[in-house]
């Protein structure tokens, strides 16, 4: 079988790489994996590019500042952003939480909030996960309280990415504790401003502040922060987190990073002036990588395939989500690997090879497997729904 893209899907791939070379600063590279204020405050700078061509959610509906941009066409736009490592912040908001209030969202919700995320204002963070309750989400335990017309929430959150620099944050909590746990939890939009909302940051690995600790006392809430209906938040927030599963036009960055790797194996020598290409363990490792970055486009153009023809893939998005993310990780320990001990160096470093980027991503890609769900989770779903295999 032959894949092409049609003339107008390669004009446009065009139309986006000469935006792109003309929006980023001569020579951009990347922010190298970096969470700091300086990569968010590139990516603000760049949400501000993207918006006067509403590029910023160009696959939302047009009348809520999109561009009606079909499938096909965002793994182009996708594509074309992930290879130029373009600064892409507000992901939560864009990619999932939006899509989940053009569903459920009421008018005035719509009106509220959507313009905001395709202006590049209105930063979002996702307060799903808490110290307790993570695979199991639905076990969680903040407490939402209605009082007169507002509801009162109390709990706290973790690992919430962003928050630091969050406006808003859509968060889940337990409406119905008499209810069964999945029949129990309503969805909030809240604004991080609120009195009662304390962040507190959590330094990763690859010394950054991705994620934070977000405490919540005595948070009031208008009852027009309640997202769908009462108590079916459990049901709303799937729908969030299969928007989160299935990255479209994902595998371009790591071309991207895997045709530095292997100019870098082309031209380095070893220790002892053997060029590195020369060992045949090199050559190996690096075909494994190029085979297995064709699998991961391939398994993504599947899921796009199948939502093109009205099907919603399921267990095909965790296929992705595992594939890929485990990719990360072989990709990075190949990488850090070849080398040698330069490989632990990061950016900072004059003998950091890369700039140190493989470095960086062998610690981040590490949580690129944890989150939006583990593989482990991943993998039970796709033995139950995929292979039919029972529950244990
Ligand atoms: C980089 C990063 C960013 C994140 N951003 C956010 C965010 O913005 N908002 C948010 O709400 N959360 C976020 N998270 C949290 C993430 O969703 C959770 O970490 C994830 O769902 C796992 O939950 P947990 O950490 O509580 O681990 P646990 O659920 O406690 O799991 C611990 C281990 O047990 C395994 N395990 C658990 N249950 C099963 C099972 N049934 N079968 C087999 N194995 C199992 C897991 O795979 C894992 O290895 C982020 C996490 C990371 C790493």
């Amino acid at each position: 079988m032959r894949f092409a893209f049609t003339a107008e899907q390669t004009a446009f791939r065009e139309e986006v790489r000469a935006f792109l070379q003309s929006a980023l600063p001569p020579g951009w590279e990347g922010a190298d994996n970096a969470i700091d204020d300086e990569a968010h405050e590139a990516g603000r700078d760049f949400l501000k590019k993207l918006a006067p061509k509403r590029w910023i959610a160009p696959a939302w509906p047009k009348a809520y500042g999109g561009l009606d941009l079909s499938l096909w066409d965002q793994v182009v736009f996708n594509e074309e952003m992930g290879y130029a490592r373009a600064p892409i912040i507000n992901t939560a908001a864009v990619g999932y939480l939006g899509p989940t209030i053009i569903l459920y969202g009421t008018d005035e919700q719509k009106a509220q909030h959507l313009p905001g995320i395709t202006a590049g204002d209105v930063i979002w963070c996702q307060g799903y996960s808490e110290p307790n309750s993570g695979s199991d989400l639905a076990s969680l335990q903040t407490r939402a309280v209605q009082d007169g017309d507002d509801f009162v929430i109390n709990g706290q959150k973790i690992w919430t990415s962003q928050a630091h620099y969050a406006d808003w944050i859509f968060v889940l909590a337990r409406t119905d504790p008499d209810a069964p746990k999945h029949r129990g939890i309503s969805y909030f939009l809240v604004d991080m401003k609120t009195p009662g909302i304390t962040v507190r940051p959590l330094i990763n690995m690859a010394d950054g502040e991705g994620f934070n600790e977000v405490f919540f006392e005595n948070v009031r809430v208008p009852r027009s922060g309640l997202l769908g209906e009462l108590n079916r938040g459990w049901y709303i927030a799937t729908t969030t987190l299969d928007f989160e599963r299935s990255s479209i036009g994902g595998t371009a960055q790591a071309r991207r990073s895997l045709e530095d790797l292997t100019r870098f194996a082309r031209t380095e020598t070893q220790i002892g002036g053997r060029p590195l290409w020369s060992n045949p363990k090199v050559r190996h490792a690096i075909a494994d990588l190029w085979i297995d970055l064709e699998l991961a486009q391939l398994l993504s153009y599947r899921v796009v395939s199948m939502q093109a023809r009205g099907l919603v893939p399921n267990y095909e998005a965790s296929i992705i989500k595992v594939f890929n993310s485990e990719y990360l990780q072989r990709q990075a320990r190949v990488g850090v690997g070849l080398m040698g001990l330069y490989g632990g160096l990061w950016e900072d470093s004059p003998w950091a090879r890369l700039k140190g980027r493989f470095a960086k991503s062998y610690v981040v890609s590490v949580g690129s497997a944890i989150a939006g769900g583990t593989s482990e989770i991943q993998r039970n779903i796709i033995a139950q729904r995929g292979l039919g295999l029972p529950r244990q």
